[in-house]
């Protein structure tokens, strides 16, 4: 089964905003086992979005549109897909009263004839209600072929895949179990890892496939295979994992969890055991906090954290003593491992991980050279601390330092 994204926007192709859009459609059709074939993102531009369904219906069983739904004359999707259809707009009561309790929720300005236009649908198509906004997502069918228009913000899109698309595609097409296994692998090169693990590569099945995913200091390494019966995809994944753990052991941190991250691995550990996190940061501001946070759940196990990127803050919010920092400076194995311990202390958690370094770009009057970076963790058997030098530009120290304390967490 394959499927197409077509995501319509001036805004994506002038490098304004990125297309998520097609990131999180693809991920959950791959979950259903609707292999994607193509994303493709065109201009709000009638002829080139009729061009992009007509090449898409040659190629795939399913496509996805999004965007251009709005009332707005820039978005031309609605009246395009009637036109590909031979169809006529016809409204629609049900999405009109979401309209009118969308606006009086809202109290917005007076509900204009272009307001009410949007419950405007083609007359062959099945609504998808967006309670989340005024524009209704579409689900039109050409024989055996799909094709589904849903609006471009993302938070309304995501709403109606997870509540009405997946589920209905799942029912109308009987699709083979897709599994994707991702483990975590830290510290080797792309080609070193490759070497150590290069026999059982070679030895393995042609319908398991094996992808390198390098980032900053990192790499994900992931297993996919796919069949009608779920267990025996599963136990031949897990076969091929046991075979390959024994050549990564050192280096191997565990696997990256369904949606994508090792925090959400580290959080999950954590919770399961019972235990905290707390978390101070100088050098990476705020990242590695963002980042736990962004996982709903993250309450059971991050106490908290701070910003403490002045050195007086280090002082004030973190009780760093200040001799300490006049003695090693305050990119310091020293200093980290204070912030560390205090910030532990200070939110009464189990762990507690602390970053202070220097990102660049110039040395200024820092003594650490640029792309000095102390790492601390805490836990209950004391503290400890590692020093790093990410070299430059400032953001690639920076995300390195901030990979580089996930990965000292998992340890
Ligand atoms: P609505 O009527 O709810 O505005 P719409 O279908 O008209 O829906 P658009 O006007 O195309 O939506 O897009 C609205 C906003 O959604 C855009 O300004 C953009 O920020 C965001 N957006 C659109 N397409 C994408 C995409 N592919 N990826 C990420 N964001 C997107
Ligand atoms: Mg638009």
């Amino acid at each position: 089964m394959l499927s197409e994204i077509i995501t319509i926007g001036d805004e994506l192709l002038i490098g304004q905003v990125i297309d998520t859009n097609s990131a999180f459609i693809a991920k959950q059709l791959n979950k259903i086992g609707i292999s994607v074939y193509q994303i493709t993102s065109v201009q709000d531009d009638k002829a080139h979005i009729l061009q992009a369904l007509q090449d898409a219906e040659s190629r795939v069983d399913v496509i996805i549109l999004t965007g251009g739904l709005g009332p707005t004359k820039d978005d031309i999707t609605k009246k395009t897909i009637a036109e590909y259809f031979n169809d006529t707009l016809v409204r629609d009561d049900s999405v009109l009263e979401n309209i009118e309790s969308i606006w009086k929720k809202y109290a917005r300005q007076t509900l204009l004839q272009v307001n009410k236009d949007q419950a405007l649908v083609p007359s062959k198509s099945k609504v998808l209600m967006n309670t989340l906004g005024t524009a209704p997502g579409m689900w039109m069918e050409k024989g055996e072929k799909t094709f589904i228009s849903l609006p471009g913000v993302p938070f309304e899109m995501k709403a109606l895949i997870t509540n009405a698309v997946i589920p209905e595609l799942k029912e109308k097409y009987k699709c083979p179990f897709i599994l994707h296994k991702t483990l975590l692998v830290y510290g080797l090169g792309e080609s070193t890892l490759a070497a150590r693990i290069e026999t059982w590569e070679d030895a393995l099945p042609k319908h398991i496939k094996l992808a390198y995913l390098p980032s900053l200091g990192k790499m994900r390494l992931r297993i996919s295979s796919k069949g009608f019966d779920k267990v025996k995809v599963e136990t031949e994944v897990q076969q091929q994992i046991e075979q390959v753990l024994p050549l990564i052991k050192d280096e191997f941190f565990g696997y990256e969890d369904e949606d994508g991250n090792e925090e959400a691995v580290i959080g999950n550990r954590l919770t399961k055991i019972g235990k905290t996190l707390a978390i101070a940061e100088s050098c990476t501001g705020g990242k590695l906090a963002e980042l736990f946070t962004a996982n709903a759940g993250a309450s059971k196990y991050l106490k908290g954290g701070v910003v403490t990127y002045s050195t007086q803050s280090k002082i004030d919010v973190l009780s760093v003593e200040e001799d300490l920092i006049r003695a090693h400076s305050v990119v310091s194995a020293q200093v980290a491992e204070a912030m560390a311990v205090n910030v532990k202390a200070l939110y009464k958690a189990d762990f507690a991980v602390a970053t202070t370094g220097n990102a660049g770009p110039s040395k200024g009057d820092s003594v650490a050279e640029v792309g000095t970076v102390f790492i601390a963790i805490a836990n209950e058997n004391g503290v400890f601390s590692y020093k790093f030098n990410f070299g430059n530009p400032r953001a690639r120290v920076i995300s390195k330092a901030v990979n580089k304390a996930l990965e000292l967490l998992q340890k």
